[in-house]
């Protein structure tokens, strides 16, 4: 193993097995749960899906049932025995469309041969019975074909009028009688006797108002026409287009069955007409009702349209049908579902064989408003009754709407008995709000693992910072008792060698006893200085250091330290210089405890500084505060120790440091006692110039 690596192990022992024994099977533990809370949802949400799915089939049912029964009302036979009947009745025109209409859609009724018995309208209608000349009709015939030559050929009108007037009374059939009371108002007409003419239209609106002419146009529409020309050629008066107008609504509301062409050109002719009077003469009454009914929906314009729909779209794909269905089919309702001018219809209609010879009765659902108004309560309905949410969408719109339906919250599902554009989309609330309390469960769960972890990491950091520093204080108690050790046992070696010199040697000259006298002196000075030093502190270290603080002068106990001091260094080959202002007023302070700053500071001065040998001492005022500095211009100290050197047992890692002798306690008592005084010690310093210390006492405190 790389030793770097194992020295990493070593060292790092108790946060690898802290790591190894919490974070480790947290982490484990943590992963297995979120796996396992994943499974657990995922199969949560399979058995709500599925659970959706049945859900939604039986609401797809009743969805269908709902609407069969509604199918089911729609052909039931009393409906279309109704429209029959009607039909039979011969009734008032007018009406007779009305009961097709329902608010869902229309009724139709066909005939065994499909012809369109509702809604009535000219199209496509059972051809009515006509009565052509028969040969008992001929001499009839050839009196009328000579009225018509004499008429148009010959252009003698006066005796085409005698003919026809002949044909008139002979005729037998209502039809005869007609055209030729169509003629001869025509004629009247022609010879400019009004009167005459007016006389033969109104009595063919009277009686034969509903037959048809040659043209197969209506002789109530055409005579009124003519009634309208020969009034306005007389004076076009209010009453004249009051006629008219009344007409244009008679044809609106159905009052003829004709088709779509002679609808249109009877429309356009008397709008024409009406629009020609109107501008006129001034009739503002007439014309407000004029456009009142020129805006309204034609019913039978309505009714027309849908039985050419009828006509082109439905009955030739029901005829297709026919070949498809199978007998036990025969009663079943059958559906079509078609486009007709952009929109979209249901058609459900079946063979009503009670009725003439299997008559086919349908109801035409307009599906735009079968999703507005029926659709909305069925749903109301399934979502009452099942608890779950149900829409319906287009399946054209299917892909655009693919990004709301979530596929796990919903489904959707296609109609079976009914071909219907559609799609029921069901949705479960729950299961949405299901995923999100996971997802916020998930949210919770990363946010607590997540701090949990970070309280792991700190804890884990913590330890290490407080193994770090214990083993760091350990050392440095080590060293301390190392270098304590060394320091007493050098001058207590000294001390003694020195004594016994001078117990043993008894022919000693007097200078040489006295430089014995004067070592033993000094390292007995030192070992006191130590000693004193190391009983401070442990006194201070527990809490026992006490000061005797007395009033006195400041400047005096510090030069009396240094001249105390002052021979030892210039014996050590320093230059001692000293500024200490004399007119200090009096302050509190225990004097021991201040010279034991100024010989530590003396001290560190003296062992720091190998070449330059100058130390200066200043004690001066500054405001309220007393400074006392010492300056050496020894090694120095760089910025990065300066913030470590006042910590207890601290000694540089520069090789002066290691070789002058010390206990690392100096700077600490320096400290502990100038703040005991309520001061401050600072530090300036400059490697390899030197170093400043000021200590800052205030003046009146302590
Ligand atoms: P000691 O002097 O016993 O080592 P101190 O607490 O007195 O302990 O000093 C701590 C450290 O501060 C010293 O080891 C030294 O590195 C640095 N130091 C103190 N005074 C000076 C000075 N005047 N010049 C340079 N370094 C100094």
């Amino acid at each position: 193993m790389n030793r770097s690596l194992f020295d990493f192990l070593v060292k790092n022992k108790i946060v690898i097995i802290f790591f190894l024994a919490i974070i480790l099977p947290s982490l484990v533990i943590a992963y297995l749960s979120v796996k396992t809370f994943s499974q657990r949802r995922e199969t949560i949400r399979q058995i709500l899906e599925s659970n959706l799915w049945i859900s939604g089939n039986s609401a797809l049912q009743s969805f269908e049932n709902a609407l069969l029964e509604k199918e089911k009302e729609s052909l039931s036979n009393g409906n279309f025995v109704k429209l029959l009947k009607i039909y039979q009745g011969k009734p008032n025109l007018l009406e007779s469309n009305k009961p097709a209409l329902s608010k869902e859609g229309r009724y139709f009724l066909l005939d065994e041969d499909y012809y369109i018995l509702f809604p009535r309208t000219g199209i496509d209608g059972k051809p009515e019975f006509s009565e052509e000349m028969d040969s008992s009709q001929q001499p009839l015939w050839e009196i009328y074909q000579k009225a018509e030559n004499f008429e148009f050929a010959e252009k003698k009108i006066a005796r085409a009028a005698e003919l026809y007037q002949e044909c008139y009374q002979k005729a037998s059939s209502a039809q005869h009688k007609a055209i030729a009371l169509e003629a001869i108002g025509r004629c009247f007409f022609a010879m400019k006797q009004l009167d005459d003419a007016r006389e033969a239209y109104n009595r063919l609106i009277r009686e034969y108002s509903h037959l048809e002419n040659k043209a197969g146009h209506p002789f109530g529409i055409v005579a009124s026409l003519q009634l309208y020309e020969i009034s306005k050629n007389r004076n076009g008066d209010r009453e004249s287009l009051e006629a008219l107008l009344h007409l244009y609504e008679n044809i609106k509301d159905g009052k003829w069955l004709i088709d779509i062409p002679a609808y249109d050109l009877f429309i356009e002719e008397i709008e024409t007409s009406i629009e020609g009077g109107l501008r006129e003469n001034n009739l503002p009454e007439t014309q407000a009702s004029y456009l009142s009914l020129k805006s309204r929906i034609s019913p039978y314009l309505e009714s027309l349209l849908f039985a050419e729909f009828l006509r082109t779209d439905i009955i030739p794909r029901m005829k297709e049908n026919v070949s498809l269905t199978t007998v036990s089919q025969k009663d079943q309702p059958k559906r079509l579902l078609t486009h007709h001018r952009d929109k979209s219809y249901l058609i459900s209609y079946k063979v009503l064989s009670h009725l003439e010879k299997g008559s086919h009765g349908g109801f035409c659902w307009d599906l735009r408003s079968l999703k507005e108004n029926l659709i909305p309560r069925i749903l109301k309905n399934i979502e009452k009754e099942t608890g779950l949410l149900v829409r319906i969408i287009d399946e054209l719109d299917r892909s655009s709407n693919r990004e709301n339906v979530s596929e796990a919250s919903s489904l959707s599902f296609s109609f079976r008995q009914f071909p219907l554009p559609w799609q029921l989309v069901v949705s479960q609330p729950g299961l949405g709000s299901l995923q999100k309390t996971a997802q916020r469960e998930v949210l919770t769960y990363g946010v607590l693992f997540f701090v949990i972890m970070a309280l792991l990491a700190l804890g884990a950091i913590l330890i290490a910072r407080d193994i770090t520093r214990e083993k760091e204080a350990t050392r440095q108690k080590t060293e301390f008792v190392h270098n304590v050790s060394h320091e007493l046992k050098t001058p207590l070696t000294l001390i003694r060698l020195y004594g016994e010199t001078l117990q043993r040697k008894k022919n000693l000259s007097d200078l040489q006893k006295d430089e014995c006298y004067e070592i033993i002196t000094k390292e007995s000075e030192r070992l006191s200085h130590l000693i004193n030093n190391v009983l401070d502190f442990s006194r201070i270290d527990m809490g026992r250091k006490e000061f005797d603080f007395q009033r006195g002068s400041l400047a005096e106990a510090v030069r009396e330290t240094l001249e105390s001091y002052r021979y030892h260094l210039e014996k050590k080959g320093f230059s001692v210089h000293d500024l200490i202002d004399s007119h200090l007023p009096e302050m509190h302070f225990d004097r021991e405890a201040i010279s034991s700053i100024l010989i530590n500071l003396l001290s560190n001065a003296v062992k720091f500084s190998p070449d330059k040998k100058e130390v200066t001492v200043r004690l001066f005022r500054k405001n309220r505060t007393a400074i006392l500095q010492v300056s050496d211009r020894g090694i120095g100290i760089t910025p990065k120790e300066i913030k470590k050197i006042f910590t207890r047992f601290y000694r540089s890692k520069n090789k002066l440091s290691s070789e002058a002798k010390g206990s690392g306690l100096g700077l600490t008592l320096v400290k502990h006692i100038t703040e005991a005084h309520g001061g401050r010690v600072n530090v300036e310093s400059e490697p390899g110039e030197g170093t400043t210390f000021s200590v800052t006492l205030p003046i009146g405190g302590g």
